[in-house]
């Protein structure tokens, strides 16, 4: 099924994103983290691609599972980085022999650790090249990444709204967003996408804080800035103390949730990092009040 038919129909979307598992310990992990999410019956879930091709099976093989074994509805995510029409095209099929609908199209990052990778000669270089490139080849229900803050390489905040209307122009029917701690981001962002005439769902990523390691450096690496309100916050944590910081994100990332939901969101995609406690514990809290 298409996603926008879920939004036209039933909003708000509830959705999880995984990535593929790097190792068997890791796998095995993720099989139990699917498993704890999947009972709680998201609208779809999706899979990243590593850019440069570098989890191409790893991506098909838990599209597959979740879609043709578990029978959940998939995005599956594309990310485009150095690859040449061919490998494009090579990804796209074998999305369409999973039966996958939906279609994430990112542009990627160069791959880490891999200082010989070299693009492809023909590769393209933004999103949009992208969805203009599968646009008229498939009929996926495609989507594009936006940035509530900016994109981390933006020129500046403007230009890369600029850009993301070129993305919904080349064929994009969605938006989904990188995360933010501050809703006010996705709320402006919102209201200057509409006054610039994009029209599709734009639905608000979140991620909830389950570690100040990971945290700190997620948010360097994909510019979601963290207010000094925050930092005191979880300053006043007693220091080294797990449960009490997972149960602050999962108290932190409901109170975003619901006032999301209650301003018309059409969905919230949660970023899970293949784990499952801060998650269901978010959507346990919305439940409790009647929110989803
Ligand atoms: C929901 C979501 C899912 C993601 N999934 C993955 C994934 O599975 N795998 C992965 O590797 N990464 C993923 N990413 C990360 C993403 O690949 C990076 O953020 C990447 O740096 C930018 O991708 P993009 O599609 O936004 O690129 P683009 O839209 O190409 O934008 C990249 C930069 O170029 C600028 N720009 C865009 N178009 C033009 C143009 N025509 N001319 C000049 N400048 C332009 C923009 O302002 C921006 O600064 C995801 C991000 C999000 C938010």
């Amino acid at each position: 099924m298409k996603v926008t038919e879920m939004w036209k129909k039933k909003p708000p979307t509830i959705s999880f994103e995984f990535f593929p598992a790097r190792n068997a310990e890791a796998a095995e992990k993720l099989e139990r983290v699917i498993d704890q999410l999947a009972i709680t019956e998201p609208d779809f879930v999706s899979v990243t691609f590593g850019a440069g091709g570098s989890t191409r099976d790893g991506s098909r093989q838990l599209i597959d599972r979740l879609k043709n074994d578990l029978k959940l509805e998939v995005m599956a995510y594309f990310a485009g980085y150095g690859l040449g029409p061919d490998d494009i095209q090579g990804v796209m099929d074998s999305y369409l022999d999973l039966g996958v609908d939906n279609v994430l199209v990112v542009r990627g990052d160069p791959p880490h650790g891999q200082p010989d990778f070299k693009p492809h000669p023909a590769s393209l270089v933004h999103a949009s090249d992208m969805l203009e490139f599968i646009r008229p080849r498939y009929n996926f229900c495609l989507g594009a990444a936006g940035y509530p803050e900016g994109h981390i390489e933006a020129e500046s905040k403007p230009k890369d709204l600029e850009y993301l209307k070129l993305k919904v122009d080349k064929g994009a029917e969605y938006i989904i967003t990188n995360y933010f701690y501050d809703n006010r981001y996705y709320f402006d962002f919102v209201a200057t996408c509409r006054r610039l005439g994009l029209k599709v769902p734009i639905v608000p990523g979140i991620m909830p804080i389950f570690s100040l390691k990971m945290m700190n450096h997620l948010a360097k690496l994909c510019g979601a800035s963290i207010s000094g309100d925050l930092r005191s916050r979880l300053a006043a944590l007693p220091e080294g103390d797990i449960p009490a910081l997972l149960n602050f994100g999962i108290d932190f990332a409901f109170e975003q949730c619901k006032e999301l939901i209650v301003a018309g969101a059409p969905g919230l995609h949660f970023y899970t990092m293949d784990r499952s406690q801060s998650t269901t514990g978010v959507l346990a809290r919305l439940r409790q009040e009647g929110l989803i």
